[in-house]
């Protein structure tokens, strides 16, 4: 269905034909996943005859059990590949002057190889514009996905909050939540890897999990999600290991203000830049706006971070079936951080979020 849109804007794009190399976006219109590494693998569309898979000839026999259904073509490692699917474009059509690319993901290595096949043809056109869009609509099967991956998300935080004890690591603690979710859960990776910070440590939002050790009366940030059935989760949660300090708790419920807020504003008609002013005008007000360093969330989908971006400067208008984060954070260096981060999507009247872990601010008894 999504490939005959592709096939559409090729039409209407005067393209003749569409190179698709990125895993994730031959995943999104195939069914078929699959991490080439420095093979060769890609989907071919054209615009008025069938499209096929190229891959490597180990991954024939996958590709076709798989949900796609089209022809799929393979290559040994001792064939030119570029060849074989010159060969194969040919069989099928006389149009191949105009050839849309994913130029945010074809390398310029490949690209000089492929029209080295092709010496007459244009490769100006850019194909990941018209994808982004046709992304940014989540269908109802890809929600619940979405919402599989959240669930995943909300039973690694108790794993998470329950390993807290004096004296761990972070990555102990960031271990013991990628084993369970493996052993409980079947979960084949994470969307990203694991993040645990404690202290001052959570001052800076992607580091880490380090050796640092967890000692009474911080602050602990969680941030982590999974891969469900290719699909992403992301969420954020932060805790008080002891009772919290007032500043700590104080920096806390600025932050799940500014989230509650905006989760609250989130709806059809709001556009992503004001969104994102409804969660750093709270905090700005509370004096902490200095502290907020990014944007206040990303779309979520087949990649942890895609389109849209809810972020200052983009006045794209949200609508039903957009998903994306809520995350605002407060980081004050040399003391601690906070996010609190979930995930949802735009609904006919508000918003839903895929993961549901309490946010009343979590105290965990002090353990050793
Ligand atoms: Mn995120």
């Amino acid at each position: 269905m999504n490939l005959d849109k592709l096939q559409q804007w090729l039409q209407d794009s005067n393209n003749d034909l569409a190179y698709i190399s990125n895993p994730i976006t031959i995943s999104y219109f195939t069914g078929y996943s699959m991490e080439p590494h420095e093979r060769i693998f890609a989907l071919i569309v054209l615009k008025d005859a069938e499209p096929f898979i190229f891959c490597p000839a180990l991954n024939v026999e996958e590709a076709k059990a798989s949900a796609w259904d089209g022809d799929v073509i393979g290559y040994l490692d001792s064939e030119n590949p570029w060849n074989i699917i010159a060969t194969n474009v040919k069989k099928r059509t006389h149009d191949t002057h105009n050839w849309a690319i994913e130029k945010d993901d074809l390398s310029v290595a490949h690209y000089q190889l492929l029209r080295g096949e092709f010496p007459n043809a244009s490769f100006t056109n850019d194909v990941s514009p018209f994808i982004e869009k046709l992304r940014l609509y989540k269908t109802p099967e890809e929600i619940k996905k979405l919402q599989g991956a959240g669930a995943e998300a909300d039973f690694a935080f108790k794993i998470g909050f329950d390993a807290i004890r004096t004296g761990v690591t972070e990555r102990s603690i960031a271990g013991q939540i990628d084993y369970q979710l493996k052993i409980q859960k079947g979960v084949m990776h994470e969307s990203f890897e694991t993040i645990v910070q404690a202290g001052k440590n959570a001052a800076n939002p992607h580091l880490g999990p380090t050796m640092n050790t967890v000692q009474p009366n911080e602050l602990v940030l969680f941030d982590l999600g999974t891969m469900h059935d290719g699909y992403a989760s992301d969420s954020s949660r932060t805790v008080a290991y002891g009772e919290p300090t007032a500043k700590q708790r104080e920096i806390y419920e600025v932050d799940r203000e500014a989230q509650q807020a905006a989760i609250e504003a989130a709806k059809p008609g709001i556009t992503a830049e004001e969104l994102d002013s409804v969660a750093r005008d709270i905090i700005t007000k509370a004096g902490y706006g200095e502290y907020f360093i990014h944007r206040l969330g990303h779309g979520i989908g087949k990649n942890v971070h895609e389109y849209p971006s809810i972020v200052q400067g983009n006045d794209l208008v949200l609508e039903e079936g957009m998903c994306f984060s809520i995350e605002p954070g407060i980081y004050i260096p040399g003391f601690a951080g906070v996010r609190i981060e979930d995930c949802g999507v735009v609904t006919k009247d508000g918003f839903e979020t895929f993961t549901h872990t309490d946010k009343d601010l979590k105290v965990v008894p002090h353990k050793d």
